[in-house]
Parts: C-alpha cells; structure tokens; sequence
C-alpha cells in the first residue's frame, strides 16, 4: 500500500512509456496488473478500497465451468481455456512468490435429488462426451459410499479436473506478486473518469490524476460507473448479489466441492466450509441478510443433515459483475483504444482471471488478439 505522500507525488508524475494504469484491484485487476509486470511493463493499480474487497472476498473460489456452463456454447469454450491455464498460472506464481496456495483440482460431485435433476444431469454428461472430457455417473449407493455425509440422492455426475482455490489468498498473492515485480498498488482512490489527454491517458480520481499509455477497466460490477470520454451510455454491468456461508463442520467432512440444485459446498481442509450462493438483484446493497443466510442454512441441511451441528463462522456478501449475456466484457474499447475492458466476469472471475491476464499481455505487450475477443468485445452492446 502506498502511503498518502507517496500517492501524492506518483500523481505528479508524468509517466514514462509503456506505463499501464489498471483500475479496480479485485482478483481481475490484480491477475492482469500481476501478468503485465511479470512481463516488464510499468504498472499502477488503484482501488477505492484495498486488494480483494469486492466480489472477490465473497467467492468460494471454485473451478466449474462445466457447472457454469453445462449447456455449452462461448462461456463453455472460454471457461475450458480457463480451466485449462490454471495448473501452470498458479505454479509459476508460487514460484515466483515463493508460496503455496490453498488449491485444489480434487474433482466436482454434482448431485440431483429429483427426476428432473437426473434429466439435467445426464444433458450434462452428453454435454461433457460430446467434449471428450472424463466424467463419472454415479448411482445412489455409489453416491453413498463415496459421500456418507450427504443425504441419499438419486444420482451424482463426478467431473474429475474441477476443483477450487482460495480467491482472497490468491488475490493477495497475486498483488504483491505484483509489486514486487514493481507495481505499484494505489488503495482508497475512487476513479470517476477515464480520458484521453494529448498523447497520454489521464485517469481522474477524487484525489488527482494518474497518467499513462494504456488503462485497464477491471472495477467489477462498479465498471460502469466511471465516465469515459466519449462514451455516452454506462458500460451495461450489472450487479448480482451472491451471500455465502462460512461453517466450522463437525464430524465427517466431505471430500470435495458438492453441487445440489439448491446450494453448493467447498470444504476446505481446515475444517470449514463455504456454503453458497444466492443470486439477487439487490442493486449496489454489499450487506448480508437475515433471508439469505437462511436460505443457504437450510439448503445445506437438506444436502447433508449433520450440517445442523455445525457452527456459524461467517456471512459473506459480493457483487457479481455481469453483461446481459453473461460473457465476460474483454477488449478494446472502440471510443478509447487505448483502454481496456476487463470486466463482466459474473460467476466465473476466479476461474477466468489467469486467462484474462493473459490474453490482455498478449494484447499490450506482444500486439497478439486472441480470438476470443470475437466473444467478449465490448463492441458487442454499442460504441463502448
Ligand atoms: C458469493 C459469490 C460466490 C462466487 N463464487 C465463485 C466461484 O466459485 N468461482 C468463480 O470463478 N467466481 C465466483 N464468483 C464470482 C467472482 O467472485 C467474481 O466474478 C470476481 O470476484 C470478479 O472480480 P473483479 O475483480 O472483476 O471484481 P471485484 O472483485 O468486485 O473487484 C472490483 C474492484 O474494483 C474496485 N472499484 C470499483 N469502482 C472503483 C472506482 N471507481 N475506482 C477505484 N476502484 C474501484 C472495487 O472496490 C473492487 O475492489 C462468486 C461471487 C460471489 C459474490
């Protein structure tokens, strides 16, 4: 974090060439910030809170496309690329910040306790054959054996290379990765506008300007708050509103992330669990409530039953960023082109944080389009 003097002199400085200013620090902002200066460009994150406050300090961190997406199409497409990144992303960076990271690629277990659940996920595993990815039916006393702690069900698909990380330790990581590498992180700064200003980018925050080549746009579900020039219409982002559960589970964990129509569960080896998520149009309201949390109690206690003798650790509220069509907003803006969308990331922006990453250094540092932009641009809803 840099002190208030050091904020106030880095805002008079003109910035020297290939300098890249990245707005929001969330697990987005910080994954591209870290790439970016791994690969040697000079690069300022700022945030109007700290690292990891938004979203990402709500997510349980799981790893499913094939939960997210069961239905195919271009989230599929993308959230497979971003699965299939993440052994090498987290690798490198716990190599190169000489850590561990809680993470883990122990498989999914996705449970249907209804005929219509079963139809879903047998669609789900013609889904997975048709992609040539492993997947394991699983009957009722299968299920049983594997899982005890879950009540009986009638059937449960195991998709083996799913799995979970934990997004606020990642974050962290991540962001002093990053200024390690000479970034610099700029906490309780709001940005309020995005301009081109002669030859350079002027980003205008509540307590002066910061300057640069490039702007990168990663304020999650904020993002369309900040005016940029020449855009008229607010960037279409929309805040959903997921609640999560922390528990201290007592007896028999289970052994990986379970799914059920109504919740899912993240256990993690310390004995707790993440129990998530709602989904709500609450606005910009962050606040946990007495409905949410009952809602994913009782869920959870209807998936496994000794969850009722568990303790209550913690609630947690985020807001999940996301586009009407629920891709992620990655690209060029058309009105600005030297800034960058990194946005809309909605319910998969830990899975998908490495990739953006990478595509966006590819994109700054190596003049490289991946072709995934076709999917994401921000082109796509207007002149943004
Ligand atoms: C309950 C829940 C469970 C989830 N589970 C999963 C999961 O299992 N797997 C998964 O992949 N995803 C999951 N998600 C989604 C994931 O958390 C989000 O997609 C991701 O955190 C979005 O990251 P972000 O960096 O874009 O946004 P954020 O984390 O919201 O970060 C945006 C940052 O920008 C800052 N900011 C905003 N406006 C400004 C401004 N004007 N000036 C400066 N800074 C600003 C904010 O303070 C914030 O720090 C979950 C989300 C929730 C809520």
């Amino acid at each position: 974090m840099t002190g208030n003097f050091d904020l106030n002199v880095r805002f008079q400085t003109v910035a020297p060439s290939r300098d890249i200013v990245v707005v929001g620090a969330g697990i987005v902002g910080c994954a591209v910030a870290y790439e970016l200066a791994r690969r040697g460009a000079s690069v300022e994150i700022i945030d109007d809170r700290g690292a990891g406050m938004g979203a990402t300090q709500a997510s349980a961190g799981m790893l499913a496309p094939f939960n997210e997406a069961p239905d195919g199409g271009p989230l599929l497409d993308i959230a497979l690329r971003g699965l299939e990144i993440y052994d090498s992303f987290v690798a490198q960076l716990c190599d190169d910040a000489a850590v561990t990271l809680n993470y883990r690629r122990s498989g999914t277990l996705e449970v249907a306790r209804t005929d219509a659940g079963v139809a879903r996920l047998a669609h789900t595993q013609s889904v997975l054959a048709a992609r040539g990815v492993d997947a394991e039916w699983l009957d009722r006393s299968d299920l049983r054996r594997r899982e005890p702690t879950l009540a009986p069900s009638a059937a449960a698909l195991f998709i083996p290379s799913q799995g979970f990380i934990g997004a606020a330790e990642l974050t962290r990581t991540m962001a002093s990765a990053a200024r390690r590498h000479g970034a610099r992180l700029i906490e309780h700064g709001r940005v309020k506008r995005i301009a081109r200003h002669g030859d350079e980018m002027s980003v205008v925050t509540d307590r002066g300007s910061l300057t640069g080549d490039t702007v990168v746009l990663a304020a999650g579900s904020w993002s369309g708050q900040i005016s940029v020039e020449g855009v008229d219409a607010p960037l279409p982002v929309t805040p959903i509103r997921g609640q999560l559960l922390q528990l201290q589970w007592s007896g028999p964990l289970l052994t990986r992330v379970v799914w059920s129509e109504r919740c899912y569960v993240v256990p993690w080896d310390d004995g707790t669990v993440l129990v998530g998520a709602t989904v709500e149009d609450a606005g910009f309201d962050e606040r946990t409530t007495v409905a949410g949390v009952q809602e994913l109690m009782a869920a959870v206690c209807d998936l496994a039953p000794s969850a009722s003798a568990a303790t209550f650790v913690a609630a947690r509220a985020g807001l999940r960023p996301a586009a009407p069509d629920h891709l992620p907003i990655i690209g060029r803006s058309s009105a600005l082109p030297s800034l960058i969308y990194a946005t809309a990331h909605y319910r998969n922006g830990v899975l998908l944080a490495p990739l953006t990453a990478r595509v966006i250094a590819d994109l700054l540092l190596d003049d490289r389009i991946d072709p995934m932009f076709e999917q994401t641009t921000p082109m796509r809803f207007g002149a943004f």
